[in-house]
């Protein structure tokens, strides 16, 4: 394409590069799928771990304001850094997670869902539409208070209320044993935001939303998300849903369970903290692989960033940097990229740029389902015959498939 035709972009998209093999991945994937066809408009943050370090991780929070500015981003996978990585990066701080410190302040929800392609069969073989599970990533176990009780202690829950009166709870009488307490919490304006958010990601992509909790064990607390949730479906987004033609459905966790196995799939299934945590990885590895799982962040008034579900995948990164051939699969940053691409099109009214995403989506499953694919999924579908490519081969195949489609 001569550069007058390429598919001109209106409001800029937020990028945020990151590292490791994810970084090699991101550039060649522009190189390849994007800046031939489309006259790519980005306000670009670089979150590798060097410039995190170098800016006290000012560049992170810059890039989430952008975000709330622009509404779009993509990201690319980063390392969160732990004691080995403050060594090998000689780094100032152990720096929190990068999506922690962007989830936090757009106060978003994570939706996962797979990428399904033919040749990758679920191990559920029902499971012909994809699952997304949003998490609620704030509170419960994950801010706890802990701590051990010796026998003959006795455990209470004190409240202190702004007027200073207080109300004590007994936990347990530990007169017979010692034993364990937890304190957790949660927060109304939380919860409020995370059923927004899953409200908004349903309307969004046309699917049932179920939400499940034990709220007849938790009378008060779970009950509490379950009561949030209706409350603002009720005066909020009832009639929306009603439109759309897609359901609201709340079910008891243990039900859920049974629910998502037996079902086709299609749907998105809102989890609190702990069951997302478990759920999202009995998810992944159920349709076959967390390199073809996407990931968006979705704050409750409507910002959206795309990534893969994925890390940086390190150990292909230092064969790489050895210029050993690596293969290693770039499908999930790639439908970060198209998701980010058609939100970014819809919302400036641009056919022709959520058109390309739809094309590149579609082009890269071909390359799939006619047999190439990158090892790891090589090693797993069940396709006749398969080519094995390297990773830029992989993206070279997919550019030729996007060529016949545009
Ligand atoms: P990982 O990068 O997801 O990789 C774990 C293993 O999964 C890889 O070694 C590889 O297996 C396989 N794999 C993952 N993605 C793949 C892909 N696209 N293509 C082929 N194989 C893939 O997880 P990790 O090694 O635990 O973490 C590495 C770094 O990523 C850490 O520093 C962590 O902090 C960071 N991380 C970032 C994010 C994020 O930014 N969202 C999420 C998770 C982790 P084989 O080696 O067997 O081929
Ligand atoms: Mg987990």
């Amino acid at each position: 394409m001569t550069d007058r035709n390429k598919i001109k972009m209106k409001t800029p998209l937020v990028e945020m590069d990151g590292d490791e093999m994810t970084r090699v991945l991101w550039k060649l994937i522009k190189d390849i799928l994007i800046f031939p066809y489309v006259d790519l408009n980005t306000e670009y943050y670089d979150l590798g771990l060097e410039n995190r370090d170098r800016t006290n991780d000012q560049v992170t929070v810059d890039s989430a304001m952008a975000t709330k500015k622009y509404g779009v981003a993509v990201k690319c996978a980063t390392i969160t850094p732990n004691a080995a990585r403050v060594e090998e990066y000689h780094l100032k701080e152990m720096w929190k997670s990068p999506n922690a410190t962007i989830r936090a302040l757009l106060d978003g929800t994570v939706f996962r869902a797979p990428i399904l392609v033919r040749g990758i069969t679920p191990y559920v073989p029902n499971w012909k539409l994809p699952i997304t599970i949003a998490r609620h990533a704030y509170g419960d176990v994950y801010k706890n208070v802990e701590a051990a009780v010796p026998a003959g202690a006795k455990a209470e829950l004190l409240i202190t209320n702004p007027d200073g009166t207080e109300k004590k709870h007994l936990i347990h009488d530990f007169s017979e044993s010692a034993g364990i307490i937890q304190g957790l919490h949660n927060l109304d304006r939380s919860i409020e935001s995370f059923a927004r958010s899953c409200f908004n990601f349903a309307l969004d992509t046309k699917q049932d939303l179920w939400f499940s909790t034990k709220d007849t064990i938790s009378k008060t607390y779970d009950h509490r998300f379950k009561d949030i949730f209706r409350d603002i479906f009720d005066k909020e987004y009832a009639e929306k849903f009603q439109k759309a033609g897609i359901e609201y459905f709340y079910t008891l966790i243990d039900d859920a369970v049974a629910r998502v196995i037996r079902s086709r799939g299609g749907y998105v299934w809102a989890c609190k903290n702990y069951d997302g945590d478990v759920m999202s990885d009995m998810i992944a590895t159920a349709f076959g692989s967390l390199a073809m799982m996407t990931s968006v962040l979705v704050s409750p008034d409507g910002i959206y960033e795309y990534e893969a579900a994925h890390g940086t995948v390190q150990r292909h990164y230092y064969k790489h940097l050895k210029g050993e051939t690596t293969s290693t699969n770039s499908v999930a940053t790639i439908f970060a990229w198209t998701g980010a691409l058609r939100k970014r099109g819809e919302l400036d009214g641009n056919t022709a740029l959520s058109d390309f995403a739809d094309k590149l989506e579609r082009a890269t499953l071909d390359t799939i389902e006619s047999g190439t694919m990158t090892g790891d999924l090589a090693a797993m579908s069940t396709l006749p015959e398969i080519k094995k490519a390297d990773t830029e081969g992989f993206l070279q195949a997919v550019q030729e498939n996007l060529e016949k489609l545009l």
